[in-house]
């Protein structure tokens, strides 16, 4: 009974971070209030039912402000010394991804 929770918690968490990503690219103001909107049921329903986010998913979601992270629309994305830092649009919050060393 739990696995199917979390299941169907995980594939709702997938569909709100295509909706939000969605509306996040989109620009207007009631679009970004709305990503942020789903990003925030997104995080509680994982809260809710113990299902960790998906990588993917998490290091798109800025920690200042709830944001996801869309590059070329509301974040920028450098490189610098080997990690990607991608800074938020919204509410200038860094976030530092290291890269394995190759
Ligand atoms: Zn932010």
């Amino acid at each position: 009974m739990k696995n199917l929770e979390r299941e169907i918690a995980l594939s709702r968490i997938k569909r709100l971070y295509g909706l939000a990503a969605q509306r996040a690219s989109m620009g207007t103001e009631r679009d970004r209030k709305l990503s942020r909107r789903y990003s925030h049921i997104m995080l509680e329903i994982g809260r809710h039912y113990k299902v960790s986010l998906p990588r993917g998913i998490k290091n798109h979601i800025c920690t200042g402000c709830g944001a996801i992270l869309v590059h070329g629309s509301n974040c920028s994305v450098r490189i610098s010394s080997g990690n990607v830092i991608y800074k938020c649009g919204e509410c200038g919050k860094t976030k530092r991804l290291y890269r394995a060393p190759t």
